[in-house]
Parts: C-alpha cells; sequence; structure tokens
C-alpha cells in the first residue's frame, strides 16, 4: 500500500503537546567549538537575549526535533520499518518519485517533505544557573591525555525546568493513535516521560538526560469548517 504522507493540501487534526523539561544532569547546548568574542570559557552554551537584557541558555527547537528524530528512527528500525538518514537524497528523491514515504519522512519530513511536527524553542523558567567546568585535553592522534592543555565548558546546572511544545498535523497521536507514525510518535513521549532522552553535546558522559513533567494534550479537528478542540488530557 501506497503511503501518502504528502497531505498538507487540507488541515484534519492539529495535536499540540505541552510541558516542562527536566534537565537531570548538566546540559550543554553548545555554540560549537568555538566561543563567542568575549566570552570567558572555551565552550559557552546557546543563549537567548530577552528584551530586558538579560541573557539565558536555551534549547532551540531545531535541536529537541533532531533528538526525537533520530529517537524514532532507532525505534522504527528496532521495529523493522525500513529507516534511513536524513542525508541518504538519493533515498529522499525515491520515496518522493513513488509517492511512498518512509515513516519517519512521514513524520519528521525530509528535504521532499514537509514535517508534520514543529517542536518549539524550550525556554527556561526563571533563570538557567550554569557553572564552569575545566576540562583536560584528550590529544586524538595519540588517544591520551595532552598535559597542558585545558579547556573550560561552561554548563546547565541540573533540576531546570523548561517549557516543552510541539505541534503533530495531520496524524492521530491522542487520544489513540490511528496508525503507525502515531504510534510511533507515542513511544518517542513515552521516553520523555521516562526521562530516557538525552539533548545537547557530552551525551556519552549521561549529560543532557530530560525528562517531560506536566505533559499535556490537546487535539483540535476541523468539523464543518471550523477547528474545534475534540479531546485534552494528561500524559503520564
Ligand atoms: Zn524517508
Amino acid at each position: 500500500m501506497s503511503k501518502r504522507y504528502d497531505d498538507f493540501d487540507r488541515l484534519v487534526v492539529l495535536t499540540r503537546v505541552t510541558g516542562n523539561l527536566i534537565n537531570k544532569t548538566p546540559l550543554r547546548i553548545g555554540v560549537g567549538r568555538e566561543a563567542p568574542l568575549g566570552s570567558a570559557v572555551d565552550l559557552a552554551p546557546l543563549k537567548i537575549r530577552f528584551a530586558d537584557g538579560r541573557t539565558s541558555p536555551y534549547i532551540p527547537g531545531s535541536s529537541l526535533k533532531g533528538v526525537l528524530r533520530s529517537l524514532a528512527e532507532s525505534i522504527a528500525s528496532a521495529q523493522g520499518y525500513p529507516t534511513h538518514s536524513p542525508w541518504d537524497f538519493e533515498r529522499v528523491e525515491e520515496e518522493e518519485k513513488n509517492h511512498n514515504y518512509c515513516v519517519i519522512c512521514g513524520i519528521f519530513g525530509s528535504t521532499k517533505l514537509a514535517s508534520h511536527v514543529r517542536v518549539y524553542d524550550a525556554y527556561p523558567e526563571g533563570y538557567a544557573s550554569t557553572f564552569v567546568k575545566t576540562g583536560v585535553g584528550i590529544n586524538r592522534d595519540f588517544r591520551g591525555v595532552q598535559y597542558g592543555i585545558l579547556y573550560t565548558e561552561e554548563q546547565v546546572i541540573p533540576g531546570v525546568r523548561w517549557s516543552f511544545k510541539m505541534d503533530v498535523v495531520n496524524i492521530h497521536v491522542f487520544p489513540e493513535p490511528l496508525d503507525e507514525r502515531g504510534r510511533l510518535l507515542r513511544q518517542v513521549i513515552d521516553m520523555l516521560v521516562k526521562g530516557a532522552v538525552q539533548v545537547g553535546a557530552r551525551r556519552t558522559v549521561g549529560y543532557g538526560l530530560v525528562e517531560l513533567k506536566n505533559g499535556k494534550y490537546e487535539v483540535y479537528e476541523v468539523k464543518e469548517g471550523a477547528l474545534v478542540r475534540t479531546s485534552e488530557g494528561d500524559i503520564a
């Protein structure tokens, strides 16, 4: 059966998931290897400047979406669904040509198909305190410690509460999933609730472990030309 996931010509159902993400371990959403000019540390977190001049670390929606996509990919591939890297352009073009998109592109999109999921930037409630950690540079050529090379890294302390908001278009996820994409999204959200998802850098040492708290969903459906809320509930 051909899977027509290019169904953006009309809105059938919109699901909004909201809640808080709590980082249980230190978090670093880096700006890359190069710290911004004027930064006192070598590795600084990505920050946003608010209207009042205050700056704060935040988690870009694109980072969160990338994490959820790769999580969905590993669940789907363990369940026997064909998956591929988002950069496998040959597969992506083949899917478009045949109008037969894989379940992952059918959720998160590809260069040829719009995404059914939008994840918003996550901002901290109040102020996200950071601490600076000094590390020892590792010499990658010799796989050992390179003495004398120290670097500093700014990280967000554990326990910060971040806003979480995600919209899903034309996939029934709640109250019951109606297709494989809905079921996959439910499994991904379930992993968030269990606190088994990592975002940011240093994942190999356990950093960036986040947990979804106070999760809620709202479902809107088009009835007689108007968007009406058809269900809502807690995610536990
Ligand atoms: Zn695909």
